[in-house]
């Protein structure tokens, strides 16, 4: 028994021992990733109800790996956060983002996510003022992602910064609406242009009253708050009708159209 207990026991450091190199791969692959050019946005359509334009694309971000081929945000966006270098990715998207957006012969906006450990640095504003500055790009058509996290954290600081970036004319989307925390206190906090409710509200929607339930309130509320309010993981063209219903007036998901390199980006619907 105690050969066994050991035996697991190596195995698990194993694994963990694995799992740390295979971290470290990542960390030091990222670092190259920046400078390598690795790093792509996708840009993904929103539109409205008439689905006759496209208002705006959010900027999603690819790797593509010399070796390991593409690899989504959700692998290397937590150890970009963890390691700081989050810092320097968010300002390539935001720069690079600025600067395809203006190429667009539309008056599209674009939206970037922002994450909550960018709010750390004191840089942030004078990132966002350059990016805005060296594309030529209007502030009002930028618009900033961030999640209900950014008012949790330093809220006072947070807020100011959201502040500044209002002042500087960008647009400011509080996304993934009703997970976490989610209360609806946040939007006394500060004047959002537009709430994203979270796709796992639109795909639980057709089976769960709860999810309907959640959409109606966030719907109603917006209402009364005049907030845009966008529906994102649309996949179906039930859930599109349904959620128009609802009083959705911004629509994003595989329906309309999958995220796309800049050179393929969906130009009409
Ligand atoms: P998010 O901001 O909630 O972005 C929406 C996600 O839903 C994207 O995943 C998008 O590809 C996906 N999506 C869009 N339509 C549909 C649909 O109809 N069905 C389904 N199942 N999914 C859909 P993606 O591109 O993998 O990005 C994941 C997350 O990574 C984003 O979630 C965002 O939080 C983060 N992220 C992406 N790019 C950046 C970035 O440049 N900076 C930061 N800080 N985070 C980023
Ligand atoms: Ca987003
Ligand atoms: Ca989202
Ligand atoms: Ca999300």
């Amino acid at each position: 028994a105690k050969r066994n207990g050991r035996n697991r026991f190596e195995y698990f450091t194993a694994a963990m021992d694995e799992m740390a190199r295979m971290r470290r791969t990542i960390e030091n692959d990222l670092r190259d990733a920046i400078s390598g050019r690795q790093l792509r946005l996708y840009y993904q359509p929103i539109t409205d109800g008439e689905l006759k334009t496209i208002l705006g694309y959010e900027a999603l971000m690819r790797w593509h790996h010399p070796q390991r081929g593409i690899i989504l945000p959700g692998d290397f966006i937590p150890i970009a956060e963890e390691t700081g270098l989050i810092h320097s990715l968010g300002a390539y998207a935001l720069y690079e983002a600025c600067r395809e957006a203006k190429s667009w012969t539309g008056e599209q906006t674009v939206s970037v996510n922002l994450s909550p450990i960018q709010f750390k640095n004191s840089g942030l504003i004078s990132i966002v003022e350059g990016a805005l500055q060296e594309s030529g790009l209007p502030p009002s058509r930028l618009e900033v992602e961030i999640t209900e996290s950014v008012l949790l954290d330093d809220t006072l600081g947070n807020i100011r910064t959201l502040q500044s970036l209002k002042a500087l004319g960008v647009l400011i989307a509080l996304d993934d609406f009703g997970t976490g925390y989610s209360s609806l206190s946040y939007l006394r906090s500060f004047p959002f242009d537009k709430i994203k409710i979270d796709k796992s509200f639109i795909n639980d929607m057709a089976d769960s009253r709860e999810a309907l339930a959640i959409i109606r309130a966030i719907t109603g509320m917006s209402r009364s708050l005049d907030i845009q309010i966008t529906a994102e993981g649309v996949e179906s063209a039930e859930q599109f009708a349904k959620l128009r219903e609802e009083g959705c007036t911004l629509f994003q998901g595989y329906l309309f159209g999958r995220p796309q390199p800049a050179e393929t980006r969906l130009t009409s619907l």
